[in-house]
């Protein structure tokens, strides 16, 4: 049976953005509101029934100022309060939402609880905000439950009317307010009248295991996007910044590269000092399949690692999670040839 359990117990936690700003009543300023006081501001919320409780950053952040140590301070919460709630709702500034979302999935190992991120782009105080119904709607999925199970056992964002799998979203508005799009993985659930739930797309744990929070993560990570007429200095200074471990290459289409024997030389280079490259596209949809060109074989020749379909957010988080774990060169490579969490597809 597939319902809301009653007496669900939800935890939001505030991290920022504009989702928990209302409008000084003196000054018509926008500023954090108390999420203490919460149902002071969405009265909605009592009809709901559930026992609803609220963290919030102090002070609040706007994502853009988010990171691994936000990161790990959100995971730090959901596992202290893990046996106590049966699902939680993250909100938090869209800037950087993909990417917080795609590190949770790392770093809550054997998640079996709803953990929703979602936010808004006008604020929950003012007259026509998005804020309201976002976050109803994502307490209502992390209450959602079947057969005494949670029905979205997994970190994902809502935003609008669509659920997406976290690892798989990508901020792609900066002003619509269907914000996010997961292009290379269906919608786990939409939310019109009723909120429908494709189960065949929801992850679900193999075993059940204890949460295993990681909080881990290693900085010395860059992008490197290639575009035409890109210069051997400019690669060059990406690749030699000290400390460096992995690289997440954009390339174009299919996962090719300009062939110029200088950048393969570069690559070459960058690979055989331990760096990892992994290639992801530009493209907004579609993967990396480096065997198709010419020049995507290129850069296989000198090392460079597919990621498939990742987003380049995830790749960013995975790579930060996986040398967050110490891992070698090898080993690294090991696991983004994997799917850890549902973040690519491997045909
Ligand atoms: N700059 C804000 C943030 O990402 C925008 C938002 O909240 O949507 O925190």
């Amino acid at each position: 049976m597939s319902g809301y359990k009653s007496d669900a117990s939800i935890l939001i936690i505030y991290t920022g953005g504009t989702i928990g700003m209302i409008e000084n009543p003196i000054t018509g300023a926008l500023e954090a509101f108390n999420f203490q006081h919460l149902e002071e501001h969405v009265p909605e919320l009592k009809k709901l029934g559930y026992a609803v409780s609220a963290i919030q950053f102090n002070p609040p952040m706007d994502s853009s100022d988010m990171g691994p140590d936000s990161w790990e301070k959100i995971v730090r919460v959901i596992a202290d309060n893990y046996h106590v709630y049966d699902g939680f709702v993250v909100l938090h500034g869209t800037d950087t939402m993909a990417f917080t979302a795609s590190a949770l999935s790392f770093m809550l190992e054997n998640l079996s609880k709803p953990v929703i991120l979602t936010g808004s782009q006008l604020p929950i105080g003012m007259l026509r905000t998005d804020g309201k119904e976002n976050l109803i709607t994502a307490i209502e999925i992390a209450a959602a439950q079947e057969n005494g199970l949670p029905l979205v056992p997994e970190v994902c964002i809502f935003f609008e009317n669509d659920l997406m799998r976290g690892n798989r979203t990508s901020k792609s508005s900066a002003d619509n307010f269907n914000a996010f799009r997961s292009y290379n993985y269906p919608t786990l659930a939409h939310a019109g009248i009723t909120i429908k739930y494709d189960l065949s797309q929801i992850y679900r744990p193999l075993s059940r295991k204890p949460l295993k929070p990681h909080y881990l993560l290693d900085r010395n990570v860059a992008i490197l996007k290639i575009f035409p007429g890109i210069s051997p200095q400019v690669v060059e200074s990406i690749l030699n910044t000290p400390n460096l471990k992995g690289v997440v290459m954009e390339t174009f289409g299919s996962g090719n590269a300009p062939s110029f024997d200088w950048l393969m030389d570069l690559l070459r280079d960058a690979v055989n000092r331990g760096i990892v490259i992994m290639n992801v596209t530009q493209c907004i949809a579609g993967g990396v399949e480096m065997h198709r060109y010419e020049t995507g074989r290129k850069l296989l020749d000198v090392g460079v690692v597919s990621g498939y379909d990742s987003t380049t957010e995830c790749a960013v988080a995975k790579m930060m999670f996986l040398f967050g774990q110490g891992m070698s060169q090898k080993e690294v490579k090991e696991h983004l040839n994997c799917s850890l969490i549902g973040e690519i597809t491997i045909s």
